[in-house]
């Protein structure tokens, strides 16, 4: 009997080599993971790493490519949700999937297999909610409810099914710190109880704190696989970005002009459930700097990029300097008038409209800040023209591939209008550029292209500040870097002294480690 024939026996789950493709692309990349009766187990790893994409296939939301499962020991094909539950399987998603019209109790009664009565459902969500410690009023309804509420409902609903197996992805990524710590009270008492959790984190601390083994995964493959309590956050951290670069030299370095864009203690409060608060931002980035924001998603990048551009004006004038002047509660436009340029991560209605032609395009990010450029006169002249030309321009600089010559915005791939929307803000040459993941679904090639095209201008003297969860992309072309989470983010640190281990550190929230480097 073959090794992991062994262990398909005695654990509770095991899973063997399993592989899933997205096309070419592996996510899942020949994985192994062993899950014990009684144990919490953290599945830890960076974004992008794999997590989720592992867990749905234990779910029977997403078909292994290959590979094999084994549920107590005998092999099992896990075909959908409800045969996962069927199994004992019990799942909580990172985005949940709840009517907010519904009460409470509805909500959990939509998602049984046979039809119970909201009556008897009210009383188990009830007794289940009070054993468990998860504070819950049935027939509340989801749309008065908090996030963690609303979460402590799938937990409920998970355990209505009596699984033996619970799998949380990213539980507290939107949680206070007061409702996690009432999570991991929970999930204390469900392994008190002998039933096994799987938990998916990126928190070196939580998993230290309330997990028995964990399975490290990076790029679709298994690093590690350990106890983290008898780990440091650093050794966790290795296994989670990889150690195999230790410190590379960005391309460039200086030299340093006058600072261009400056926050001062800035803390601005989440504009819905989903979002995150910024907890006391600064930062400061001069001509020549290229400020890397590292940190794995939604830890308050897309917010910080929002104040930074406008999108969302704050409340204090002098909270934002760009290029000397305060702009804090101005929005977009004024910002770009003054020698701002922005590039969101959403490009689709955000950063481009999509039924709108490509010179179109470029005509309504100007109009307003480039006026007499390509509009005149009071009526607003259009020099159709000039936009085309500019158009073809950043077409041919950025390899834009597209169909035809001016075709709509919506007809590019995704990697192809961010190349035209990154080449368009890079053609104004703006003093200031906030990018937020600049290379984004582009492919090689482009990103390469793109990234140089940051360092040039900012060697020409502009300022920028790029927001990327690519830790290779930050070292390759930042020449300062900090990282964001949950809301704060961290002192900026020379490019030249930072390490991966020292970034993954930061990313996890332990901030202060290290303070000697700060500029
Ligand atoms: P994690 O949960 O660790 O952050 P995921 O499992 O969500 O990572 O994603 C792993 C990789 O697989 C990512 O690069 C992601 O873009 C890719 N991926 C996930 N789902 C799909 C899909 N349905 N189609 C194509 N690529 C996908
Ligand atoms: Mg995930």
């Amino acid at each position: 009997m073959s090794h992991s024939r062994v262990e398909a026996q005695t654990s509770l789950l095991s899973v063997h080599k399993i592989v899933k493709r997205f096309g070419a692309f592996a996510a899942c990349d020949g994985i192994d993971l062993q899950i014990a009766p009684g144990e919490i187990h953290a599945l830890l790893g960076e974004n992008g790493a794999g997590k989720s994409t592992l867990v749905k296939m234990l779910f029977g939301v997403l078909t292994p490519t290959e590979g094999a499962i084994f549920w107590k020991g005998q092999a099992v094909d896990i075909a959908s949700p409800a045969e996962a539950r069927k199994l004992g399987i019990g799942m909580v998603f990172q985005h949940f999937s709840l009517f907010e019209a519904l009460t409470v109790a509805e909500n959990i009664a939509l998602s049984l297999d046979r039809s119970v009565s909201i009556g008897d459902i009210a009383e188990k969500a009830r007794s289940l909610s009070a054993a468990y410690g998860l504070p819950l009023d049935p027939f509340a309804h989801v749309a008065d409810l908090s996030v963690g509420e609303r979460q402590r409902i799938e937990i409920v609903r998970a355990l209505l099914q009596n699984p033996q197996l619970i799998i949380l992805d990213e539980p507290t990524s939107v949680l206070t710190p007061q409702e996690a710590d009432r999570l991991f009270e929970t999930l204390d008492k469900l392994k008190a109880e002998g039933r096994s959790v799987l938990y998916i984190s990126h928190r070196l601390e939580e998993v230290q704190r309330i997990c028995d083994r964990a399975t490290v995964l990076r790029h679709g493959k298994v690093t590690g696989s350990c106890a983290p309590r008898q780990e440091t956050p650093a050794s966790l951290a290795r296994m989670m970005v990889g150690a195999e670069v230790a410190v590379v030299k960005p391309d460039y370095t200086g030299p340093r002009g006058p600072e261009l864009l400056r926050v001062d203690t800035l803390s601005v409060r989440p504009r819905s459930p989903f979002a995150m608060a910024l907890k006391e931002v600064s930062l400061s980035v001069r001509a020549g700097e290229i400020l890397g924001i590292a940190g794995v998603a939604g830890n308050g990048q897309s917010e910080l990029f929002d104040i930074l551009s406008g999108e969302y004006p704050v409340n204090r004038h002098d909270a934002i300097m760009l290029c000397g002047k305060a702009v804090g509660t101005s929005g977009i436009n004024p910002r770009r008038l003054i020698g701002g340029g922005f590039v969101p991560e959403e490009r689709h209605g955000h950063g481009a409209v999509v039924g709108l032609s490509l010179s179109d395009n470029l005509l309504l990010s100007r109009h307003r800040s480039d006026r007499g450029h390509y509009t005149s006169g009071a009526l607003g002249f259009i020099h159709r023209h000039a936009v085309q030309e500019a158009t073809a321009r950043i077409c041919e600089s950025m390899d834009v591939r597209k169909s035809g010559h001016d075709p709509d915005a919506g007809s590019l791939s995704g990697g192809n209008l961010q190349k035209f929307i990154m080449g368009r803000e890079l053609e104004r040459k703006p003093a200031v550029l906030v990018v937020n993941q600049p290379t984004w679904g582009v492919d090689a090639g482009a990103a390469s292209t793109i990234r140089q095209a940051m360092i040039d201008l900012a060697r020409q003297g502009s300022a920028i500040v790029m927001i990327s969860q690519d830790l290779d992309e930050i070292f390759e072309v930042a020449t300062s870097i900090a990282a964001i989470s949950e809301g704060r983010l961290s002192p900026a640190y020379a490019a030249d002294t930072m390490t991966r281990e020292r970034i993954g550190l930061l990313m996890g929230g332990l901030h202060g480690l290290e303070g000697d480097h700060a500029h």
